[in-house]
């Protein structure tokens, strides 16, 4: 017995340090709260639960588990713990995660352990009358497709920066969830050093707004210009593969089947002719602008506006306007 909502859905939430949860968080619960009733995990360095148990609840979550880890340096294992203790004691119709690489990671892990089906890189989560359902954007968003388990719950990702609803904030209602450790073999950090971002630009994954560069920039000097159009609008750095492979910028900007995927609320693609395999990585996007000279590039497909030009005309000319307009 269980005295937790019979229609709740578990979302596993990570909190920084200072209790600030992970960024997705807010799209997560408004996900579960599509499908049932949000209950939190939140997975929280040593002091820092009570703070994220509050946003949590703030978010949407009817109730909060906090399980703040005793062993910092274990990867991995802590986390199953605490999210096999946390589905004994809800019976969670779905258990929610975000698609990121520590999500993905517990994801993998968690269902492993517990025979659970998973469910990735889900840009939507609903429920028919036999249980939850994941919706999937596949095959560079040319076919929406839905994914459950036949057997019990299951184990959902849900792409960063897909869900635009959110969920209606609860009284808070938190507890420290009782975990047991299962003794199982973690890796563990010897040690670390940290990287300082040497950019202020928002990291891509997750990112509200996106410049994209491609071939099209036709050089590592001209690609500076994707920079400049990202820093007028406070966007992140995305490029094609062919971008990318020709040295204009580090692969970590990859937008694409190989790349990151972003669900951005806009998506500027300069340059860029619009390959089913970068589609694959932004056509989720709400709002996809494209500048490109060649009018029939298949990028202006799925474009919601486009320009036929030469990005080395257009850009320079947008950024003057969009820097008048802030004046
Ligand atoms: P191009 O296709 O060469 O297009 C350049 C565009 O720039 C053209 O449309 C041209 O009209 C335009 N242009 C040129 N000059 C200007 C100018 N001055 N002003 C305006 N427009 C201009 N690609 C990805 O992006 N992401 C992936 O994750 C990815 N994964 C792949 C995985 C596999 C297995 C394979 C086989 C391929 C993958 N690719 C991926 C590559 C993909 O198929 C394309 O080759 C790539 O996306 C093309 O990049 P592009 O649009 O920048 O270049």
């Amino acid at each position: 017995m269980t005295d937790f909502p019979r229609d709740a859905i578990l979302v596993v939430v990570e909190a920084q340090g200072s209790g600030e949860l992970e960024k997705a968080a807010a799209g997560l619960f408004a996900a579960a709260a599509a499908a049932g009733t949000p209950v939190a995990l939140v997975l929280a360095a040593p002091g820092a639960g009570s703070a994220a148990a509050a946003e949590a609840a703030a978010l949407g979550a009817a109730r909060v588990l906090i399980a703040e880890t005793s062993d910092p340096a274990a990867l991995g294992v802590p986390g199953v713990d605490a999210l096999s203790a946390a589905v004994d004691q809800v019976q969670p119709d779905a258990i929610l995660l975000s698609h990121s690489l520590n999500g993905r990671d517990l994801a993998g892990r968690y269902a492993a352990r517990a025979r659970a089906a998973v469910c990735v890189d889900a840009v939507g989560v609903s429920r028919d009358e036999e249980g939850v359902v994941a919706h999937h954007s596949v095959y560079g968003g040319a076919y929406n497709v839905t994914a459950t388990a036949t057997f019990g719950a299951p184990v959902i990702t849900v792409r960063q920066g897909s869900i635009e609803a959110r969920a209606t904030a609860q009284p808070e209602a938190s507890e420290t969830l009782s975990v047991t450790p299962s003794g199982k073999p973690a890796a563990r950090i010897d040690s670390f050093e940290e990287v300082v971002a040497a950019s202020s630009r928002p990291e891509l994954r997750g990112a509200a707004k996106v410049v994209a560069g491609g071939r099209g920039l036709g050089s590592e000097e001209q690609f500076a210009l994707v920079g400049q159009l990202a820093d007028t609008l406070g966007a992140a750095v995305g490029a094609s593969r062919a971008a990318v492979d020709a040295g204009y910028i580090p692969s970590g900007h990859q937008v694409g089947q190989t790349g990151v995927s972003v669900s951005s609320q806009l998506y500027i693609a300069l340059g860029i002719s619009g390959a089913g395999s970068h589609r694959a990585g932004m056509q989720t996007s709400k709002t996809i602008v494209a500048i490109n000279k060649d009018g029939d590039a298949p990028i202006f497909e799925i474009a919601d506006f486009g320009v036929v030009g030469d990005v080395f005309k257009v850009v320079p000319q947008l950024i003057s306007a969009l820097e008048a307009r802030k004046k």
